[in-house]
C-alpha cells in the first residue's frame, strides 16, 4: 500500500464509523485506464473487503478515490448495498438489476454512487485538514 494511504484508511474507517472488517486489502492497479478510479469488493460471509485503486492517479486523487470506495465499503458492510450471486445490485432491498457502474448512463443517479460522490470530497478535505493541523509550520 502507498504509505500516504495507510493513515487515510484509518481516518476514513473512524470518520464513516465502518464496522471493523476481518481483513481489508488495498491494491493498486497500474494498468487501468485513467478513466477508471476505483472498485470495492466485499464478502458478507467472511467480512472481508478489497479496494482496488488506479495506481497512476496523483496523490490527492488517490485519497479522494479511497474516500469514495470506503463509502461503498460502509454501504456493503452495513448491508445497505448488496451484489447478489447473479450480480444484481440491491440497495435498501430494491433490486437495480445488473447495472454496470462503469458504463451505465444512470450511474450518477444510482443511490450508492450519489452518496459516495456527495461524501468523497468533504472526507478527503477533512483528512488533509487534519494532516495540515498536525504539521508544525515555522516561518
Ligand atoms: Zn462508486
Amino acid at each position: 500500500m502507498h504509505n500516504v494511504l495507510r493513515p487515510a484508511v484509518e481516518f476514513f474507517y473512524k470518520e464513516l464509523k465502518i464496522k471493523k472488517l476481518e481483513k481489508l486489502d488495498i491494491s493498486f492497479m497500474y494498468w487501468w485506464p485513467l478513466s477508471e478510479h476505483g472498485q470495492t469488493w466485499y464478502t458478507k460471509e467472511k467480512k472481508t473487503g478489497k479496494i482496488e485503486i488506479n495506481g497512476k492517479l496523483p496523490e490527492y486523487s488517490l485519497v479522494v478515490t479511497l474516500a469514495h470506495e470506503m463509502v461503498h465499503l460502509k454501504q456493503f458492510s452495513s448491508g445497505l448495498l448488496e451484489l447478489d450471486e447473479e450480480e444484481n445490485w440491491i440497495w435498501d432491498n430494491v433490486n437495480y438489476g445488473k447495472t454496470n457502474t462503469r458504463t451505465d448512463k444512470h450511474y450518477y443517479n444510482l443511490p450508492w454512487e450519489k452518496e459516495a460522490w456527495t461524501l468523497q470530497s468533504s472526507l478527503a478535505l477533512k483528512y488533509y485538514g487534519k494532516l495540515i493541523q498536525t504539521l508544525n509550520f515555522k516561518s
